[in-house]
């Protein structure tokens, strides 16, 4: 049973205060449903978890199964079993997908077998991950990718930054699929970030929690999702 427990975490971009306090926590087999209008502070958030540069923590904890995250470096954030897949995931010219999980920890004795498995799983020609990481690669394959990545590297905690933007509906639901076994698989607990409703019709939601200008305002169930789709984050500003 792992635990990611963050606790008034605050976080700066620049001059400016982005997180003004974020509470959450995420346990084992739960889904969890970020959604926001857009400059929120989403992506800072699963920026400032896996400490990327520029995101300035000012204040506040992040801890997974007690360790905390927020003095380690990134790629020790990983080894603790934190996985993050990107808005926009980036090229790595240079490096293939297979060296670059044994890196982060799989075992090396059986990553391309578990590379073909997990590209099946979400419908990538597995040729596609023999090329440097996501060179050529169009947004939906790269989306797809992370995918894979997580099927080998099998993390406690994966946070997903508007994975389903830019894949097709075939795509979408293979990917939400992945997601939601990899959470009775191995327990997986996610913290998905997303815009849109058709992800949570297969990956099924524990809790949705609203952001408005960095902070969490709202949580509740899949009903939240459908007033937001009604009535928009407007009800939502007054509240940050
Ligand atoms: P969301 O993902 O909710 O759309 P972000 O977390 O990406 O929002 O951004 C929140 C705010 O922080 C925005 O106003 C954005 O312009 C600013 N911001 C984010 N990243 C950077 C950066 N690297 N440099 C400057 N400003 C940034
Ligand atoms: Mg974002």
């Amino acid at each position: 049973m792992s635990e990611l427990i963050i606790t008034d975490l605050h976080c700066e971009v620049g001059e400016k205060e982005i997180l003004r306090g974020v509470n959450l926590t995420v346990r084992s087999g739960e889904v969890h449903i970020i959604m926001g209008p857009n400059g929120c502070g989403k992506s800072t958030l699963a920026h400032a978890l896996t400490g990327r540069p520029g995101y300035r923590v000012t204040g506040g904890s992040a801890t997974l199964d007690g360790v905390e995250l927020l003095t380690l470096d990134p790629a020790e954030r990983t080894r603790a079993g934190l996985f993050l897949a990107l808005q926009q995931p980036m090229e790595v010219p240079g490096v293939r997908p297979a060296d670059m999980l044994v890196a982060a920890g799989a075992p090396r004795g059986n990553v391309e077998s578990a590379i073909a498995r997990e590209a099946q799983a979400v419908g990538l020609r597995p040729e596609l991950l023999e090329r440097f990481v996501n060179v050529d690669l169009s947004g939906g394959e790269r989306k797809r990718a992370e995918v894979v990545q997580l099927g080998v590297l099998q993390p406690r905690i994966a946070i997903f930054d508007e994975i389903d933007s830019g894949l097709d509906v075939d795509a979408l639901g293979a990917v939400a699929r992945r997601i939601e076994t990899a959470t009775r698989e191995w327990g997986l607990g996610v913290l998905a970030i997303t815009h849109f409703r058709r992800l949570l019709q297969e990956l099924t939601p524990d809790v949705i929690h609203v952001m408005s200008a960095g902070r969490v305002v709202a949580e509740g169930g899949p009903e939240l999702a459908e007033q937001l789709e009604r009535d928009g984050y407007e009800p939502f500003r007054e509240l940050a």
